[in-house]
């Protein structure tokens, strides 16, 4: 490891969202002192970014989001906040930043520039009118587009897509969902548990164009033409596209960091540079804390893990993050679920063990994730035990 080349600069922290956020919530019950110093491209309040795929049948506006104001933050964690700052460069030899507003060195860094919308490339007109929602400013310009009675087209049927669907039709909205695949959910549901899925979310009114994916957006007067890869063609007010997210790697890249599909991080969350290290969605984890493979988390859950983990590293004792079992709850009401997927390539296969609960059972019969629906949903903890992780 090369010395640390600025012991009195701060730890500084690239991005405010929950990642950023909660390794300087956990450094500040460790450490008291040592300035913070904490760069966001953003206004830096706190939210939890998942209540935006949930808050519109809540009727909740943008700033009823925030928890905490930055301000209060700022005031309560003792650091130093940079708001609308990007930083454009890192020099991990000289241990500085370049920013918008100057250059900043820093003893240690963390990289929490989360993830970015993935932008499908189609033909039409109106391309650059199809929405993503990944931040409260995108959920405030989604809200606005919303006139009553609007028609909503989802692209996407994964987590987000669903979430989305269900709280548009929830809301009075017409929503039409468009995936490849054959289900909603297919990627991470058993066959059954995607159909009940869609069974629940067409009696709430929401229409599907399963097997297929969109070809063009063309705007016709008010409304937008969406036509379909199955020769079909819709009319919607608003598209929406919910196709996934891509990590944030583009600083460290340039920077001469390993990247993957994220930020490539050790056990003890630490880059392949000194002193530079990764959490969140821009991030993907290597070695045992992943059971010896390499996978993005793109969730909450492994955010809580890897900012307690860090704070201890950044305070100066250097901790391993173990990430347990960590069953992701779907916010669809009209179906609620919890999924804790088998590792990625686990062979396998699921197995329905009661109404609403199905299993994922290796070789050699181990419980290796599972499905909860419905009421089942409450027994989450039962069924986390039965897993071999
Ligand atoms: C609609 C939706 C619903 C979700 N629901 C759930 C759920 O139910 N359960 C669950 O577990 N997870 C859910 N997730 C995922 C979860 O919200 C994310 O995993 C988490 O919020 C990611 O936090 P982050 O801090 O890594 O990234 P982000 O929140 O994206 O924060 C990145 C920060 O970096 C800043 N930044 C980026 N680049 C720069 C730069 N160059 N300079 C300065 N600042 C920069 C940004 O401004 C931002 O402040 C959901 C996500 C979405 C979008």
């Amino acid at each position: 490891m090369t010395a640390q080349r600025h012991p009195d600069a701060p730890v500084l922290v690239v991005g405010s969202g929950l990642a950023g956020w909660s390794v300087v919530r956990e450094f500040r019950k460790l450490d008291t002192t040592t300035p913070v110093l904490m760069v966001t491209a953003d206004a830096g309040d706190f939210y939890a970014k998942p209540a935006l795929s949930n808050a519109l049948v809540q009727g909740k506006a943008p700033g009823q989001l925030v928890t905490t104001s930055a301000e209060k933050m700022v005031a309560t964690l003792g650091v130093t906040l940079l708001q609308h700052t990007q930083v454009s460069a890192v020099d991990v030899v000289g241990q500085e930043v370049q920013t918008s507003k100057g250059a900043f060195a820093y003893r240690q860094l963390v990289l929490a520039t989360g993830a970015r919308p993935i932008r499908l490339s189609f033909a039409g007109n109106a391309t650059h009118d199809v929405m993503s929602v990944n931040s409260l400013g995108d959920y405030a310009t989604f809200r606005d587009k919303l006139v009553a009675g609007a028609r909503v087209l989802v692209m996407g049927a994964g987590l987000i897509g669903c979430e989305f669907a269900n709280d548009l039709a929830a809301s009075g909205y017409a929503v039409q969902v468009v995936d490849p695949g054959a289900e909603p959910l297919s990627a991470l549901l058993p066959q059954a548990a995607s159909a009940d899925l869609r069974t629940a979310l067409s009696a709430l009114g929401v229409q599907w164009h399963l097997g297929t994916t969109v070809q063009a957006v063309d705007r016709a007067g008010h409304e937008l033409v969406v036509t379909l890869a199955n020769g079909q063609s819709t009319t919607t007010d608003v598209v929406l596209s919910a196709v996934g997210l891509r990590a944030d790697i583009g600083l460290a890249q340039a920077a001469g960091l390993e990247v993957d599909r994220g930020v490539l991080v050790d056990i003890n969350l630490q880059s392949s540079a000194s002193h530079v290290y990764a959490l969140g969605d821009n991030t993907q984890y290597v070695g045992s804390s992943v059971g010896g493979l390499s996978r993005t988390l793109p969730y909450v859950m492994p955010i809580m893990h890897a900012a307690k983990a860090l704070a201890h590293t950044l305070a100066g004792t250097p901790t391993e993050v173990r990430f347990p079992l960590m069953p992701v709850a779907i916010k669809t009401p009209a179906m609620p679920l919890v999924v804790a997927p088998p590792s990625p390539g686990l062979a396998g296969q699921w197995q329905s063990t009661a109404i609403g609960v199905w299993h994922f059972v290796d070789a050699e019969a181990q419980v290796r994730g599972f499905v909860l629906s419905g009421a089942q949903t409450a027994r989450r903890a039962e069924h986390t035990r039965l897993v071999v992780h």
